[in-house]
């Protein structure tokens, strides 16, 4: 069977921004001449740091930029902001804008609104879609949508919640997850239906937030998502010591996991985060290409500046790695895990239990659940950190997947503070022992149930030999 251009090795480019001073056409060559195969085309429609196509703006330059990539064998794939309100539509805010519980307007990058998916916003993204179905591009990105804090509590919002659920929207509501992530799912589904409509050979994703499980559902998510790909190179956003350095090779794994049989690719920012003009050094640029695409993921390489920004010691060292890994595509393309040890991703746990958020530019900040012990995230992390730390090969493996064939190929399982776990992941890992397998858990692991609900005592508790006779809290 052919495989899509897409399934292959991609060295996406970007440049989330416009300081090229008209000389736009010229991008084009930067991106062939640095060894890149497709560019996540953002900055002819740039206004600030968003874009968002309007054809009676930016139809006729794209279509020439899109001619000269189609010669220089550039494969383009369109980027769509669907996460905040650009400063030229400020004004639709009543109508646009998420909200707080106290009825308060979110912001995002503390400047810009974040757009609802369930308020009249979508209408003019949809439309838009149907428009970039003229163009010749080979794909739509979609830089979003999100959802912010603990959900939407817009009118649009509280309008359908009550339709939905015949009671009002809280946020002491069992069911705002649910309405979250079932907000956005509903939402993707039809942007994807329409650009499929068009362009049923092209490609199609979002900025999946991977380690936020509030804001989508799994395996849904699959549905319309052509491509797994997620931020997991976007590194630092706080002082160099704390960052963690293999957030990028943890976030490959787990995409891998969550998505087997489909192309992942992590998005990495040239610059260290938040400071979108300062490049990574040549050390960290190589570490974070290198171990994104030894995870099996292809690489993103998005520039938050100019493309002068390629002419630093990061940019030269970052356009290096992409014509080597160009050269012998042939070595790491279609490549299998071998490891005999893997940590359990838990996306029930992500999306109930008490976790820090992962730093990027849409999230952050924790999430606190009343009487819970542990920190997912800090956890999924910590283990991570010690195995690599310790030149330990390990895959990831998901709750959501956890089957006997998956689960059999290692020797060892790592259950990182998995505290919400459904019953058939839990039957799964006790017949994964019974058959020889070992665990490594912590902490509240398989304490509730994937819905989040206390159990009586660990669903494990017979396979780990201990059972919960209550908390001690002084
Ligand atoms: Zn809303």
């Amino acid at each position: 069977m052919d495989r899509k251009w897409y399934e292959k090795p991609l060295r996406i480019a970007a440049l989330q921004c416009n300081y090229e001073e008209g000389r736009t056409l010229d991008v084009v060559d930067k991106w062939a001449d640095a060894g890149f195969n497709a560019e996540q085309l953002f900055h002819p429609m740039a206004e600030s740091y968003t874009a968002v196509y309007k054809s009676e703006t930016h139809r006729g330059l794209l279509v020439k930029y899109l001619a000269k990539a189609r010669r220089r064998g550039l494969r383009v794939i369109l980027y769509l902001n669907a996460h905040i309100i650009e400063p030229s539509n400020a004004g639709r805010r009543e109508a646009w804008a998420q909200r707080d519980a106290r009825g308060e307007f979110y912001r995002l990058y503390e400047t810009y609104d974040a757009c609802c998916v369930n308020s009249a916003w979508r209408d003019r993204v949809f439309e838009a879609i149907d428009r970039i179905g003229d163009l010749d591009v080979d794909g739509l990105f979609l830089d979003g949508p999100v959802v912010c804090g603990s959900g939407c509590f817009c009118p649009a919002c509280r309008a359908l919640f009550q339709k939905e659920f015949g009671e009002a929207l809280s946020e002491e509501s069992a069911r705002l997850a649910e309405f979250s992530a079932g907000s956005v799912d509903r939402f993707m589904r039809e942007a994807h239906r329409r650009f499929k409509a068009r362009k049923p050979d092209g490609v199609f994703y979002m900025n999946f937030p991977l380690l936020h499980e509030s804001c989508f559902s799994m395996p849904e998510a699959l549905d319309y998502n052509d491509i797994l790909g997620t931020e997991g190179g976007f590194m630092f956003y706080g002082p160099a010591q704390g960052a963690c350095l293999w957030k990028p090779s943890v976030n490959a794994k787990i995409s891998e996991a969550a998505a087997p049989g489909r192309p992942r690719v992590i998005f990495m920012a040239a610059d260290q985060k938040p400071w979108s003009w300062y490049v990574h050094t040549p050390v960290e640029t190589q570490l974070c290409i290198a171990s994104s695409v030894a995870n099996a993921s292809s690489i993103w390489y998005g520039l938050h500046g100019s493309t002068a920004l390629l002419d630093t010691p990061g940019g030269r060292a970052a356009a290096e790695l992409m014509r080597q890994l160009a050269r012998h595509e042939a070595i790491y393309e279609a490549t299998q895990p071998a490891s005999s040890v893997a940590v359990m991703h838990s996306f029930d746990t992500s999306r109930h239990y008490h976790s820090s958020r992962q730093a990027s530019d849409f999230y952050g900040g924790i999430r606190q659940e009343q009487g819970a012990p542990g920190n997912y995230l800090d956890s999924l992390f910590g283990f991570c950190d010690a195995l690599a730390r310790s030149s330990i090969p390990f895959d990831a493996v998901t709750d959501l997947d956890a089957s006997a064939a998956v689960l059999g190929r290692y020797d060892c399982i790592i259950l990182p503070t998995c505290a919400c776990l459904r019953d058939a992941a839990v039957e799964a890992l006790r017949d994964y022992v019974r058959n020889g397998g070992n665990l490594i858990a912590s902490l509240d692991t398989s304490l509730l149930a994937g819905s989040g609900q206390p159990r009586a005592d660990f669903g494990l508790a017979d396979v780990f030999g201990v059972s919960f006779e209550g908390r001690v809290t002084e």
